[in-house]
């Protein structure tokens, strides 16, 4: 543990020192040896209940507190079928507050933030347990390293006052341990979105992007793997999408959504679903189909595309900061 500690130190001295070139090659790469890759940290197995559950909470927490601009941290425990589970929640407020110097806030007695609605982008982090060795780089290390090199990103505007806070959820046991099942399965969505709504704040999230599946490499049987639209209530936040992603086509040439919008009556079991049952609009980024090797021993970092997962979190932070809406204060 100490190793991992010092390890950990000099990482984040690392980051914060280069966050200001906001070159996203440092920060989203796949060279092992990388000194500020947020992707390769996450290659390990993550499921519930282990030291490297622990650990993944941890490589988070540490990195939040070290941002250039304080967000709040919040760890949610809670016990279901036997097992014990964690969900993060970090919170950048929509105003600014530089008096965070205890991050680390019990739930959910400290959430109400502020009178701005939320915007949540959310992930899960642990993996399935019965793959021995299952590292999920799709599933969803990579989306992991996304939200952080967006919260990165949109930490460098510290002088910014923001309309909406800006959350972004960790789920914990989002896999089922058994075959997947309305009670085996979405263990932390579930239960976080039963105390939102009893706290009534499920009512101020403006919006949940959820992110799963995204950045393997496109299958050699050229099968595309497309972002739908999958919802007809968030067609304009598809829209917008889709928008910001032409305009980085020119640097990026990938496209991931679908411009023809087709109609897509497919449900998709996934940690949105609970929030979507209590009436929270939600975006899923998610392809179909499925990459061949999701569930596989194969879902490893070797079947990354480093390019597809620069592009996803281009979009998605461009998305982000317009639905906040930063504004510049003078003082
Ligand atoms: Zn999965």
């Amino acid at each position: 543990m100490l190793c991992f500690n010092v390890f950990f130190f000099n990482l984040y001295i690392v980051v914060i020192n280069a966050s200001s070139l906001l070159n996203i090659d440092d920060f989203l790469n796949l060279n092992p040896n990388s000194t500020t890759s947020l992707l390769t940290l996450f290659n390990m197995t993550r499921c519930v209940e282990t030291e490297n559950s622990k650990l993944t909470l941890n490589i988070i927490t540490d990195f939040y507190k070290n941002m250039p601009i304080k967000w709040r941290v919040q760890k949610h425990t809670f016990y279901d079928s036997g097992y014990e589970f964690n969900n993060l929640i970090v919170t950048l407020p929509h105003y600014n507050e530089y008096d965070y110097e205890d991050t680390v806030f019990q739930f959910p007695k400290c959430n109400a933030i502020g009178l701005a609605n939320d915007l949540i982008l959310a992930v899960h982090y642990d993996t399935i347990a019965n793959i021995p060795s299952f590292v999920g780089a799709i599933d969803s290390a990579a989306s992991i390293a996304i939200l952080l090199f967006i919260s990165l990103q949109i930490s460098e505007d510290s002088n910014e006052l923001r309309r909406k806070n800006l959350k972004i959820i960790f789920f914990d046991g989002e896999e089922a341990f058994g075959k997947w099942s309305e009670s085996d399965s979405l263990y932390g969505s579930r239960e976080l979105a039963k105390i939102y709504n009893e706290n009534g704040l499920i009512n101020k999230i403006d919006l949940l992007v959820l992110l799963d599946l995204l950045g393997g490499v496109q299958s050699r049987d050229s099968k595309s793997h497309t972002i739908f639209n999958y919802f007809p209530e968030t067609t304009d936040y598809y829209k917008q999408l889709l928008s910001i992603e032409n305009d980085i086509y020119q640097s990026t040439q990938i496209s991931l959504l679908d411009p023809q919008m087709s109609n897509v009556n497919i449900m998709i079991s996934d940690d949105h679903v609970p929030f979507r049952k209590l009436g929270v609009k939600c975006v899923h980024l998610i392809p179909l189909p499925f990459p061949a090797f999701w569930h596989t021993i194969d879902d490893d970092f070797e079947h990354l595309d480093i390019n597809i997962i620069k592009h996803i979190s281009s979009v998605l932070l461009k998305f982000s900061k317009k639905f906040v809406a930063f504004k510049k204060i003078y003082i």
